[in-house]
C-alpha cells in the first residue's frame, strides 16, 4: 500500500463536497490526517460528512471546521485545529464559487462574491497556512491553489469567475516566488469539466442537453471525475513533485489547449 503522505497533516478549504471530498478522502487513504474547512459540513451531492467517512474508513484523524475562507480568522481557526494533528503541512485552496453573468446588465453582487471566495480566500487560505509552515523552523509545506480552465482563457458567460481564477494562477506564481525561499512550494491545478453539484446544480452542465456536446469536444472524450483533480492534487502535495513549485497543471482530458 501506497502511503505517501504518512505523518502530514493537511487543511482542505470546500473539502466538504466535490473536488475538495475527493481530495480529503485520497489524501487520508495516504495517511494523511484532515482538516475539512468549509462553510457546511453536509456534501452538497449527499452522503455522510467527509471527516466522519475518514475516520470511520482510514486509519487517518480528521475533523471539520466552520470556516467562510473570505474571513481570515476562519483561516486561524483552521490552522488551530490542524495544530492539534501537529500542524499544517498541505494546504489545499479549494474553496471556490461558479456563477453565470450576463455581464451588461449585471449588479456587483456576482463579481464581489466571487472575488470574495475565489480570490480572497486563496489569498487568506495561503498567508494562514504560510505562517504557520514557516514559523519556528517550521520545515516547509506544499500548497495547492484551485484554479480552472477558466483562468487559462475567456469564457462570454463567466466574466467574474475568469477573472477569478486568471488571478488564482497569477497568485499561485507571485507566492512561489515569496515563499519558496522559505521552503513552502505553491502550484495551482487547473480543472475542466467535473462532475459535481457545481455543473449540475449552480451552472447546469451535467444533466442538460448540453452535456454530450461538452463531453465530445473534450479531446478525452469523457469528463472529469473528483477522483481525477485529487490525483493531481495527491502528487503536487507529495515528495514525487520535491522540485515542482510555480506550475499550473491542467486536469482537463486537453481542453484548455486545444479549443
Ligand atoms: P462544489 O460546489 O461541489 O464544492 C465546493 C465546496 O466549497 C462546497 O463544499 C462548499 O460548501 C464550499 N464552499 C463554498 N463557498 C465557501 C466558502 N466561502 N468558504 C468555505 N467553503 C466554501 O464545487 P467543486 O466542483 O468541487 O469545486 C471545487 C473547486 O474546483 C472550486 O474552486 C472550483 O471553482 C474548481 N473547479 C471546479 C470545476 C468543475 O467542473 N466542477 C472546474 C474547474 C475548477
Amino acid at each position: 500500500m501506497r502511503e505517501l503522505l504518512t505523518d502530514e497533516t493537511a487543511v482542505v478549504t470546500g473539502g466538504a463536497s466535490g473536488i475538495g471530498r475527493a481530495i480529503s478522502l485520497l489524501f487520508a487513504e495516504e495517511g494523511c490526517d484532515v482538516v475539512v474547512a468549509d462553510v457546511q459540513e453536509e456534501p452538497r451531492e449527499g452522503d455522510e460528512p467527509t471527516h466522519e467517512r475518514i475516520e470511520a474508513e482510514t486509519d487517518a484523524s480528521a475533523a471539520f471546521v466552520e470556516c467562510d475562507v473570505s474571513r481570515y480568522d476562519d483561516h486561524l481557526d483552521a490552522m488551530d485545529v490542524a495544530d492539534e494533528f501537529g500542524g499544517v503541512d498541505v494546504m489545499v485552496n479549494n474553496a471556490g464559487i461558479f456563477r453565470a453573468e450576463t455581464f451588461l446588465d449585471e449588479d456587483d453582487e456576482v463579481f464581489d462574491r466571487t472575488m470574495d471566495v475565489n480570490v480572497r480566500g486563496v489569498y487568506y487560505g495561503a498567508r494562514a497556512a504560510a505562517n504557520r509552515m514557516v514559523e519556528d523552523g517550521g520545515d516547509g509545506g506544499s500548497i495547492i491553489n484551485l484554479s480552472s480552465v477558466a483562468g487559462l482563457r475567456g469564457s462570454a458567460d463567466f466574466v467574474s469567475y475568469c477573472t477569478s481564477k486568471g488571478a488564482v494562477r497569477l497568485m499561485t506564481y507571485a507566492l512561489a516566488a515569496r515563499l519558496g525561499p522559505e521552503g513552502v512550494r505553491v502550484n495551482a491545478v487547473h480543472p475542466g469539466l467535473i462532475e459535481t453539484a457545481m455543473t449540475t446544480d449552480d451552472v447546469p452542465i451535467f444533466g442538460t442537453d448540453a452535456e454530450d456536446a461538452y463531453t465530445q469536444s473534450i479531446p478525452s472524450r469523457r469528463s472529469g471525475t473528483p477522483e481525477d483533480v485529487a490525483d493531481v492534487a495527491l502528487y503536487l502535495a507529495s515528495d514525487l513533485s520535491g522540485y515542482v513549485n510555480g506550475e499550473s497543471l491542467s486536469v482537463d482530458g486537453g481542453m484548455a489547449n486545444t479549443q
